[in-house]
């Protein structure tokens, strides 16, 4: 199949000619060719899409507050720069032109980004950091960012002093590591990135993540 601009492409490819000049801001913003095409993206990369739980879930930001307070104990320091998010700011996030947020892809909103294959190629890489809209864990409100999401930070020594500590401490409070980088999972290894799962055992109740999940 041949498309407008002489590109030889699967059919997979085609719709999305419609609806990539105009840069979203919100959810509801995207066009539906746009949004099938960017869920192609996503499941592509193992993702899930979830629904919008509207808040931080309450056992969650309670287990949260413990383990920060186990940690600061023991002279680590635990700061959670984002925990809920809305579909609407992961619109902001996934489409920000920004070129040093995770690799740009600005070059959609050119109108010389006719390329529809390096298109593809830009948001395929955007989707190794930012979960496109719908399908990041923070709308179920049971992730927390930690400290950064600087690759510095976590080379550095307190960085790496603070990941060893989350990894031997945090399920004590319910919380494991939601990026493991393994292929197929979404997004490449987040070191920020802790998932609320629940410990019984130490009175954090169990919650699934499935649970969120929304076809
Ligand atoms: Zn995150």
């Amino acid at each position: 199949m041949v498309n407008p601009i002489g590109l030889s492409l699967p059919s997979f490819f085609l719709p999305i000619a419609v609806g990539l000049g105009v840069r979203p801001a919100t959810y509801s913003q995207i066009s539906a060719e746009h949004r099938d095409f960017i869920d192609k993206i996503a499941k592509a990369r193992g993702y899930q899409h979830y629904k919008d739980a509207g808040r931080f879930h309450p056992d969650a930001r309670k287990a949260f507050n413990d383990m920060v307070a186990a940690a600061k104990g023991e002279k680590i320091t635990l700061a959670a720069f984002s925990t809920y998010r809305p579909y609407d700011q992961q619109v902001q996030y996934y489409f920000s032109d920004r070129p040093t947020d995770h690799g740009a892809i600005r070059k959609i909103w050119q109108p010389e980004a006719e390329d529809l294959a390096e298109i593809k190629r830009q948001y395929l890489a955007r989707a190794e950091m930012v979960a496109p809209p719908g399908y990041s864990k923070h709308h179920t409100g049971l992730v927390v960012d930690l400290n950064s999401d600087k690759e510095s930070y976590w080379e550095s020594d307190t960085g790496k002093k603070t990941f060893q500590w989350l990894v031997k401490n945090a399920p004590r409070f319910g919380y494991q590591l939601s990026y493991s980088g393994a292929q197929g999972t979404g997004a490449v290894l987040e070191n920020w990135e802790w998932q609320y799962v629940g410990n019984s055992k130490n009175g954090y109740p169990p919650v699934k993540i499935e649970d969120f999940i929304e076809p």
